[in-house]
């Protein structure tokens, strides 16, 4: 058991080797470093402590520490790898999916497959439309629609005009988002307006990443001065993360699900199988055309 009479709870940062930067509710941060209990007690030494994590740290010295415990976790993000699950970040709330209305367009296909890492982690997905400047606001509402439906929150934005910044900044506000989206849709711009200096840092955590600096599962919150973090995941940008295995795709769309169980086969893939529920839905219009479209891309490992 931890004793809370000299041992305080804190965020991990970040992780490097075996040292954790973790962050307290002062604003204090801690170099700490892990108990051999602790490690040992793990499989994967390196990663018992991941980014994100809530740990209880015996303070030493000045700004050191020792964790001596971690809290169970929730909204975990990993990444397969060699048949070993990495941990890339953990207690996130929520994958804040940033697209553009234009240049680049939108791709929902791809859009699609964030979704299906967000449902896969079962971390809430949040779409964020961003440069809605540059169309007429009508285009995305059949999209729009097909989304709302599901019951994925959409928020239209335009960092350059400041449009729905408000509603942005509230929903940042306090937790912890990891942000993710194809280069050039207006991350950057997004966070500028948020905070600069928060820009600032992702943009050199990327940068750092790219030049080999971090190693591939190296994730980074950055606390909001708001409250909340946002979280640069190397991992996200560069890997495959929706690698799911072709049986489960399906469940993981929010619109086949509730057919899938009333397939005649049981093994059904839903994709030349007679008779199938799912496709019967499509045939109906209750299922989006484009969306299945989107699940057979997936379901056969096409890239995007
Ligand atoms: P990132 O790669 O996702 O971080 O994208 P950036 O923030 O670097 O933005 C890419 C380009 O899109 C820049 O030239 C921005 O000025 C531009 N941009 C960002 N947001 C908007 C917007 O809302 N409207 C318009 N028209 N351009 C934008
Ligand atoms: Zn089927």
């Amino acid at each position: 058991a931890v004793d809370t009479s000299v041992c305080s709870e804190g965020r991990v940062l970040r992780v490097q080797g075996l040292v954790s930067m973790v962050q307290f509710a002062d604003g204090n941060v801690r170099q700490c470093a892990t108990r051999r209990l602790l490690k040992t007690l793990s499989t994967d030494q390196r990663h018992v402590v991941a980014a994100g994590d809530r740990v209880w740290v015996r303070p030493s010295g000045a700004d050191e520490g020792i964790i001596e415990r971690v809290e169970p976790r929730k909204g975990v993000l990993s990444r397969n790898s060699r048949g070993r699950q990495h941990v890339l970040v953990t207690n996130v709330d929520q994958l804040l999916i940033v697209t553009s209305a234009a240049q680049p367009r939108l791709k929902p296909n791809l859009l699609d497959r964030y979704l299906v890492t967000a449902e896969r982690a079962q971390i809430e997905p949040v779409i964020c439309i961003n440069k809605v400047d540059l169309i007429d606001r009508g285009e995305l509402q059949p999209l729009i629609g097909v989304y709302s439906q599901l019951g994925y929150r959409v928020l239209q934005v335009s960092a350059t005009e400041g449009w729905g910044m408000t509603e942005f900044r509230s929903i940042l506000k306090g937790r912890s988002s990891v942000l993710t989206g194809q280069s050039g849709v207006g991350k950057s711009s997004l966070l500028n307006i948020i905070d600069p200096e928060l820009a600032l840092r992702v943009q050199q955590v990327s940068a750092e990443s790219e030049k080999g600096k971090h190693t591939t599962t190296t994730s980074e919150l950055i606390p909001l001065s708001m409250g909340g973090f946002v979280i640069d995941t190397p991992g996200i940008r560069q890997f495959r993360l929706w690698d799911v295995v072709p049986e489960e795709v399906a469940g993981f769309f929010r619109d086949l699900r509730p057919y899938v169980s009333h397939c005649r086969y049981p093994d059904c893939t839903h994709t030349h199988e007679e008779p199938c529920a799912v496709k019967d839905a499509v045939a109906e219009g209750a299922i989006d055309f484009r969306r299945y479209e989107s699940y057979l891309q997936i379901h056969a490992g096409d890239d995007a």
